[in-house]
């Protein structure tokens, strides 16, 4: 399996900051490791967004870089998202200007035949494969949340005030355990990482498009870029072109009249336990030895008191 990919982060038309982060690798993995990208979405009063959006995508990255876990890294990709969230709750704890900042995330791991996505909030993965585009991730939204239960259409959601209402984050909002799904690659499939920057304002016919586009990624990035920005590119524009070649060529046998051939299988992963069991074990030893402490302390002190 051959990879190549690019990725841009643009300010766009309106903000004055770019409060969005990526990280697309200088090259692939070598055999055995993972190929990672990574976006965040940044938000937050001050420049606190912007602060979060880099904290998760360095501290993902190290993470990611020195795992030595086994494949297919689900885990690896919740204990980054939880390494994380608990750095940005920590510069947020230290400096007044920072609190309530958060960001979403959304990484893309491939690594032989196989490609994980992990995701929190509203950035999305999607691909393209035989002419078609799948969404792989689902918003974690207040309005997407009712779309998905009926109560809103999706007309409704496109212009609501509450559209921005994250349910799940990295930072402001506690519930930091991403969303993993898991995907087997064919030759020819196009993995596109963006921020809603892009999908906000960019329809998905168009989005299509520009990635099934012949042109290098670097190309079909910047020109994913240009249709936001001739949107009006009212948001931080973000945007990660990933393209599997492999030995067959481009598009392998699939073309874009075989619907059988445009079929993904999009399976999403169970959150992986919560603390192993000797963990726990160990967290309750700590609990017990801390209230013998205090217990002691308090007895001396009443004792020396008056
Ligand atoms: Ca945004």
């Amino acid at each position: 399996m051959e990879l190549r990919f690019s990725g841009a982060t643009d300010t766009g038309r309106v903000r004055s900051e770019n409060q969005d982060a990526i990280f697309v690798p200088p090259r692939p993995a070598p055999r055995g490791r993972p190929t990672f990208f990574i976006l965040a979405d940044g938000m937050g009063g001050a420049s606190g967004g912007a602060v979060a959006s880099r904290t998760a995508v360095e501290v993902v990255r190290r993470e990611l870089e020195r795992t030595s876990a086994r494949p297919p890294w689900d885990r690896a990709l919740a204990a980054a998202a939880r390494r994380a969230a608990q750095a940005i709750a920590d510069k947020a704890s230290r400096d007044p200007a920072l609190r309530g900042m958060g960001t979403t995330l959304v990484v893309l791991a491939l690594e032989d035949a196989m490609a994980l996505v992990a995701s929190l909030g509203d950035s999305r993965c999607y691909l393209l494969r035989a002419g078609r585009l799948h969404q792989i991730t689902a918003d974690h939204s207040l309005v997407a949340e009712q779309v998905r239960d009926g109560s809103l259409t999706p007309d409704q959601a496109r212009g609501h005030q509450l559209r921005n209402v994250l349910t799940k984050a990295l930072g402001a909002i506690p519930d930091a355990a991403p969303d993993v799904f898991s995907i087997r690659v064919r030759g020819g499939d196009r993995f596109l990482l963006c921020s809603d920057g892009l999908h906000g304002v960019v329809g998905e016919r168009d989005i299509a498009q520009a990635l099934a586009a012949p042109q290098p990624e670097a190309r079909q990035v910047a020109a994913l870029v240009e249709l936001a920005k001739r949107a009006g590119g009212p948001d931080n524009i973000s945007a990660i072109v990933v393209r599997v070649a492999d030995a067959a060529g481009e598009a392998g046998a699939d073309g874009p009249d075989t619907p059988v051939g445009a079929a993904v299988t999009i399976t999403k992963l169970p959150p992986p336990a919560a603390a192993p069991p000797r963990a726990r074990w160990l967290w309750a030893a700590a609990g017990l030895a801390a209230a013998l402490i205090l217990a002691a302390a308090g007895y001396f002190l009443a004792d020396g008191g008056p």
